[in-house]
């Protein structure tokens, strides 16, 4: 697509257009471009996307979101509650306890939690899971004869991470089938023994900080080792053994960070004989300041490797190349506009006349199935004077007043509607993820439904969740990765995301390509190959799962986040029903199966295998029958 722009006469004709100079010039090369690109559309297919997943208006996502959070509405009946078991005043425990909090309530799993010294054998023997994210084994020596028994008797065991090594950790090594354990130590790969997790046996993973989080052990021949360390001598990771009628699952990653989540997911997930859990199936891909002027930066690798401007080099190789790469992935890009680089953060704000590269790049996006968004009528991030930048964006100007900000960002979506009339411009990504709680307030009050920040807490990042805000229904669609060059922490964090959520956003700059610290010296062919390589790792780790725009994710979370599930575990039938409440149109699971149990059957939905344990279910009506064989 688009080759013509790469044979030497076509670019010696655009070169001689631009010498030229002067509107009258500019406006016959805009002509030839968009004849260009007509020819082109002329002779391509474009594949017609039948249906585009939907969001409900925006006060109904506000009311839904709130009657949750008030507790005006009843919770769906479950038939158990996980007990996640806490030491008081350790710094370990809490920040496990921080960590796997978000993941039981975005599991939709209902727990409690309990202080390990409150646990009783009444609390216990009322449990059906038990997770233990406790440091001295010591304050649960009074109950572990208990939790034994209860775990033979079909109780299901977690432990969060390795404990203090002392005597009251080793009276449990029979139950965890540990025969020997030694100090802790830096495990720094990990590699997937078992299938447990959406790509996981595409390679190895790299922990780019890991420190000495997991304990060195030797297990029993009767524990199933899923995750081991990259290592001559592998460590286990992550196993499961069954103990009488229940099961300990044993987490040894030790890592608590955001980005690892997932991993914490599958072990939780692995416990019992099945566990079913919402997920958004969605993969969605930005581009940053598209389109946009020609980006500023340093030109001196793109001179090197290709010998022309920067404009040139967009427009003739990497647009070409990341249009062409998402064709092959049947990936749908989200453009994000930027209308000037100015710095300009007061007065009236004048629109941009030169609209040629926004109309010819922003059409070839839409015709390809994109979407286009708001990153700003410029660079600068929506903050006022009280922000503080803490020195890190020398370039950055706050704006004046809230009403500035609120005008710069009317301008952007009245320049970007008058160029894309058909364009519903519903998702903004601030610039430079950077976003002030003002500057939210003011997007709230425009026709943004969707704010696409980061997913991963990082400096003056705004960091958010994939949830619905309950302060005004914005939808909050972060991305987890980005750039050209996707590294270890990238590749696990995304794996992570898999198998949590069954998403993966991705954003890319143009001006990565112009920036050291993000690759540039490498030049475009490595860089481009680097995202490559990500859309075909996704492509074949997750096979599944749906490319979506950003404003279709936005929907997908929407449904993910507000509607509940319950689970009522019939065992007379041998079945599982799931029923939804505040259910539209779809509903996507996980389902593990990590016991014995074999799905024969399943009603209202239809499943799709995702690894040897994992299915992922669609649910078509707000009842679904899952029959065991
Ligand atoms: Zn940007």
């Amino acid at each position: 697509m688009f080759q013509l722009f790469r044979k030497k006469t076509e670019n010696d004709i655009y070169d001689n257009h631009m010498k030229l100079g002067g509107m009258y010039v500019l406006g016959a090369v805009f002509i030839a471009l968009i004849a260009a690109l007509m020819t082109v559309q002329a002779n391509v297919q474009y594949e017609v996307r039948d249906e585009r997943l939907t969001l409900l208006p925006k006060d109904q996502l506000y009311r839904v979101k709130n009657l949750e959070i008030s507790g005006e509405e009843e919770a769906l009946p479950a038939d158990s509650q996980t007990l996640l078991v806490y030491e008081a005043e350790d710094v370990v425990s809490e920040k496990s306890t921080q960590m796997m909090e978000p993941v039981l309530s975005q599991m939709q799993e209902p727990y409690k939690l309990c202080e390990a010294g409150e646990l009783s054998e009444g609390i216990v023997n009322e449990s059906q899971r038990i997770v233990i994210a406790v440091s001295h084994f010591q304050k649960l020596s009074d109950i572990y004869s208990v939790l034994k028994k209860w775990v033979k008797a079909g109780g299901d065991l977690m432990i969060l991470y390795a404990p203090e090594k002392n005597g009251s950790f080793e009276s449990m090594y029979d139950i965890c089938g540990i025969k020997d354990s030694g100090n802790n130590i830096l495990v720094d790969g990990v590699h997937f023994v078992k299938d447990i997790m959406p790509g996981g046996q595409m390679r190895d993973y790299m922990i780019e900080d890991a420190y000495e989080s997991s304990r060195e052990v030797s297990l029993t021949g009767d524990c199933e080792v899923y995750i081991e360390s990259v290592s001559d001598h592998p460590v286990p990771i992550l196993w499961r053994r069954n103990v009488g009628f229940g099961t300990v699952v044993f987490d040894n990653f030790g890592i608590m960070e955001k980005a690892y989540r997932g991993l914490h997911c599958a072990a939780y997930s692995l416990m019992g004989d099945f566990c079913v859990y919402p997920v958004i199936n969605g993969a969605a891909f930005y581009i940053d300041d598209f389109p946009s002027p020609i980006p500023e930066g340093d030109a001196q690798y793109i001179t090197r490797d290709y010998n022309m401007s920067i404009g040139d080099f967009y427009s003739q190789v990497w647009w070409n190349d990341v249009y062409d790469m998402a064709k092959r992935h049947g990936v749908y890009y989200t453009g994000l506009v930027i209308e000037n680089y100015n710095d300009q953060v007061t007065g009236q704000f004048e629109r941009q006349t030169d609209v040629s590269r926004f109309l010819l790049f922003g059409n070839m996006l839409l015709e390809a199935g994109g979407e286009i968004g708001i990153h700003g009528y410029n660079h600068m991030p929506l903050v006022l004077r009280n922000f503080d930048y803490q020195d890190m964006y020398d370039g950055y100007i706050q704006w004046s007043k809230p009403y500035t900000m609120k005008n710069s960002l009317n301008e952007v979506i009245d320049f970007s509607k008058e160029l894309f009339p058909e364009e519903q411009l519903q998702v903004y990504v601030p610039p430079s993820n950077v976003l002030s709680a003002e500057g939210r307030d003011i997007i709230s009050t425009t026709q943004l439904r969707a704010i696409a920040s980061v997913y991963l807490p990082a400096d003056l990042a705004y960091a958010q969740e994939f949830d619905v805000s309950a302060q005004d229904g914005i939808v909050n669609t972060p991305r987890i990765i980005s750039g050209y060059r996707i590294d270890d922490y990238m590749y696990l964090a995304a794996l992570s995301e898999l198998t949590f959520h069954y998403v993966s956003t991705h954003f890319q700059h143009p001006d990565d390509v112009l920036d050291e610290d993000r690759g540039a010296a490498e030049g475009w062919p490595v860089l481009s190959k680097g995202l490559e390589s990500y859309m075909d790792w996704l492509g074949e780790g997750a096979s599944e799962i749906r490319y979506l725009t950003g404003s279709e994710l936005a929907a997908a979370v929407q449904r993910y986040d507000l509607t509940k599930v319950a689970r009522q575990w019939d065992e007379e039938g041998n079945k599982l029903n799931l029923s939804f409440s505040h259910f539209e149109y779809e509903e996507w699971m996980m389902i593990r199966l990590g016991g014995k149990k074999r799905i024969d059957s399943v009603a209202g939905g239809s499943l799709t295998p995702v690894t040897y344990d994992l299915y992922l279910l669609k649910a078509d009506q707000d009842h679904v029958e899952i029959n065991f064989k």
